[in-house]
Formats: structure tokens, C-alpha cells, sequence
């Protein structure tokens, strides 16, 4: 044990409570991430020593790492097209683009998401409608029909926020009576499943983001995919094409752009071969980590499971969820109560976050702050937010980190 990890425990076991003596604590960083690989390494510096760094900077029958990129994603995940891109918001705001939103047309997505999604939303012109979200977490469906009726609304933006999948093939069932296009926010299911089926080939659009927090990591990053070339060709022509649209890795025939091109603004938000470098090695291991994922999520979920006062959310059976973070509800819990916790965390080295302060803090806000957006009151919602913390789980923790990591918030909310 270090000299460093000694001092911390002495503070806290002089200053709190004698329970809290046998508590040590957390040795891990919520914000570190695992090593860019070896591989990708090499390959992002040959692409610095060869110069071309922007994606259409190719030398005749050359590839660019961009366009190789959206080859491999797109058989990744069994669609026909992919469009790497600067961001996931910026995906997001393609997509809208991509299926000519009108200037405040309502788009529903979940009130439960993370501020980019909204962001993106209001970006590409629109407004932001928000339905309530259950203790699941996923998107209330009977709120989803009421508010289909009630505005009209041709889109859902479906955010599989922390990577939550709602029962998809009722969501198609609504989605298809009522004629709404569906764009899947998939930032936390890149690698997931509902019943075997990819998330990202629901929709007639999918955004991932391979931003450092995500599945993938070149630091900021987007990728669009879809099944639709008339779609698919305006995303590419919208994200700053240089009308060099046809070196995208999937680009559909000539016809899609022909009278497009003349038509889409250029949003210049294209993603480098630096990043699209890094990116491709990593595709090799997503499975796997998604699975490192997982296992880390089981020993976390079961040393909560041990505390009454702390509610998992449940997770169906067909729902193949990739747990790149943790959720749980403390029923009950004033804010004043989840105050004091973080702070009796934070103090124990562990780094929780809490959707229910109307402050936003760091990654994590409340709808109430989006004041860009019309305002909107949701008492359902409210009420899982209000009691919903939540985690992050980097790689880089071991399992015999998360077991501790379990032991130590049990006992810390078991103390509240
Ligand atoms: C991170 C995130 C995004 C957007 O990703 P960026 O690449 O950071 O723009 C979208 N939706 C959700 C739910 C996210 O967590």
C-alpha cells in the first residue's frame, strides 16, 4: 500500500464516523482511460510523417484512413453506408440536416440524455421536445405516443442514454404507425444489442461518437451511419465534401448527389486521418472490451445488490447492453441526502455523479438548464432523476477494483 493511499485513509477515518474506519479508500481514476493502442500508435504516426492528414488529401488509388475507416465500421455493424465526422453532436446535427428538418420543427428525444443531444437538435434548427423517461431509464413509450399525437412530430432523436435500450420492437411498432423517422443516438451502445440486433440498425440514421468517454477514443469524433443513399449522400454533401464526395469509403452511385450537390450547404465538420488512424485498430478490440465491460458492471452491480437501500435498474433479457457506466436509484433520497453522499464519496476517492441537481455539473445536467428550448415540466421524469446516480466504469479499474469500489458505496449510502 503507498504512503499517499495511507494519509487518505487516516484523514477520513480521523475526521468521520467509527463505521467508516474499516472503509478505505478507492484507488482508481473515474477519468482514466485506457492506453491509444500500441498499433494505433504506429499508424497515426505514419500518417503524420506522410503529411496528408486531411481525408480527401489522397494520392491517386490511395485510400485515405477515413475513407478504410468507414469501410470497417460499416461491416462492423452490417449497414451499406458510414460517414466519419468531427463529432457525435455533430452527427447528430448531420442526420437532422440529412433528413431536411424544418426551422422549428419539433424533434422528440429522451428527457433523460446527456445536453448534446438537445444541443445538436437546436443546432440543425429544431426544437427540442422532450418525453419522459422511466425507472428503467429508457424512453416512456406510452409518453412517446401521447406526444407523437400531441405536436405532430415526423423524428425521434432515441438517445440509448448510458446505453439503456428500450424495448425496440415496440418502439418500431410506434415509430411505424405514426410514420416517425427514427435517428438512434447510439454515443453508449456502440457494440450493443436488443435481441441479437445491432443498435445503430433500427433507425433510418445511427450517430456514435468516439469521443475519449465512449466505446472508441481519438479524443472528439462522430460517426453516421445508415441504409438510405439518398439520405446518406446529403450527409456526406452537408459535412463538407469538397465535392470529392465519391472517395467516401461507402459512397453510393453518382445519381444520389447529382441534384443534391447543387442543393446542401457545406457544414464543414469532416473527420482527419489522424483520428480515423487511431480509431481503426481499435475497432478490432470493441467486442472484446465491451465484454471487459460487462464483467466489470457484474461485479459492481452485485456488491450494490448487497445494500437494501440501493435499486439497480432492471435490465430485460434481450437487452445486450454494453456497461460502460452504472446507474442506480436510492428510493427515497432528499436532495439534501444526495449531497451529503457525494460529498462523503468524494472524500472516500470515489467520483459520483447525480442527475437530479438543477446545477449542471460536469458531464451531467438536468433538462431544467437547457433554457434554449422551450420550457417543459416533467414530474415522472423529476421523480428518477431526483434519486439517479451514476458512475463511470474506465477499463482501467480492475475487478477486484470494482468489487471495492461496490463495498464502499454500499456501506457509505447503508450509513445515510
Ligand atoms: C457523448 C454523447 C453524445 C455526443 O458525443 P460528442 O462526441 O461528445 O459530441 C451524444 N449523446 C450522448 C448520450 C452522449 O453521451
Amino acid at each position: 500500500m503507498s504512503n499517499q493511499h495511507d494519509e487518505r485513509t487516516a484523514a477520513v477515518a480521523s475526521t468521520s464516523s467509527t463505521d467508516v474506519q474499516s472503509v478505505q479508500p478507492f484507488d482508481g481514476v473515474f477519468t482514466q482511460q485506457e492506453a491509444i493502442p500500441e498499433e494505433a500508435i504506429e499508424s497515426a504516426i505514419r500518417v503524420m510523417r506522410s503529411g496528408r492528414l486531411h481525408r480527401y488529401n489522397t494520392l491517386a488509388d490511395e485510400e485515405s484512413e477515413a475513407s478504410l475507416l468507414e469501410q470497417e465500421f460499416a461491416d462492423y455493424l452490417g449497414v451499406p453506408h458510414c460517414l466519419a465526422c468531427a463529432s457525435g453532436g455533430y452527427a447528430m446535427q448531420l442526420a437532422l440536416r440529412a433528413v431536411e428538418l424544418k426551422p422549428e420543427e419539433p424533434v422528440l428525444t429522451n428527457a433523460f440524455t446527456l445536453s448534446p443531444v438537445p444541443g445538436a437538435i437546436r443546432a440543425a434548427g429544431g426544437q427540442p421536445v422532450l418525453v419522459d423517461s422511466t425507472r428503467q431509464l429508457v424512453i416512456d413509450l406510452d409518453a412517446l405516443l401521447e406526444q407523437i399525437k400531441k405536436t405532430g412530430a415526423r423524428i425521434l432523436m432515441l438517445s440509448h442514454m448510458r446505453g439503456h435500450i428500450v424495448d425496440m420492437d415496440q418502439l418500431q411498432q410506434i415509430t411505424n404507425a405514426h410514420q416517425v423517422l427514427l435517428i438512434e443516438d447510439c454515443a453508449h451502445t456502440m457494440g450493443a444489442h436488443w435481441n441479437g440486433k445491432k443498435c445503430g440498425t433500427f433507425g433510418q440514421i445511427a450517430c456514435f461518437s468516439t469521443q475519449t468517454y465512449k466505446h472508441i477514443n481519438s479524443g472528439e469524433g462522430g460517426l453516421l451511419t445508415s441504409r438510405s443513399p439518398e439520405i446518406f449522400a446529403s450527409a456526406v454533401l452537408h459535412s463538407g465534401s469538397y465535392m470529392l464526395y465519391s472517395r467516401n469509403g461507402t459512397a453510393p452511385a453518382e445519381q444520389y448527389f447529382e441534384n443534391a450537390k447543387y442543393q446542401v450547404p457545406n457544414c464543414s465538420g469532416r473527420m482527419d486521418n489522424l483520428r480515423a488512424a487511431i480509431l481503426r485498430p481499435q475497432l478490432l478490440s470493441l467486442d472484446a472490451n465491451c465484454q471487459r465491460w460487462n464483467d466489470r458492471y457484474s461485479v459492481l452491480a452485485k456488491e450494490l445488490g448487497k445494500s437494501t437501500s440501493i435499486e439497480l435498474p432492471q435490465r430485460p433479457e434481450k437487452e445486450g447492453f454494453v456497461a460502460s457506466s452504472l446507474q442506480f436509484l436510492i428510493p427515497g433520497i432528499s436532495a439534501q441526502g444526495a449531497t451529503r453522499l457525494l460529498t462523503e464519496l468524494a472524500e472516500l476517492n470515489v467520483e459520483l455523479k447525480w442527475f437530479g441537481n438543477r446545477e449542471p455539473v460536469g458531464f451531467t445536467s438536468h433538462y431544467s438548464s437547457w433554457g434554449y428550448m422551450e420550457s417543459a415540466e416533467l414530474p415522472a421524469t423529476d421523480a428518477v432523476l431526483a434519486e439517479l446516480f451514476d458512475l463511470r466504469l474506465p477499463l482501467t479499474f480492475s475487478l477486484e477494483d470494482c468489487r471495492q469500489l461496490g463495498t464502499i458505496i454500499a456501506a457509505t449510502v447503508t450509513r445515510q
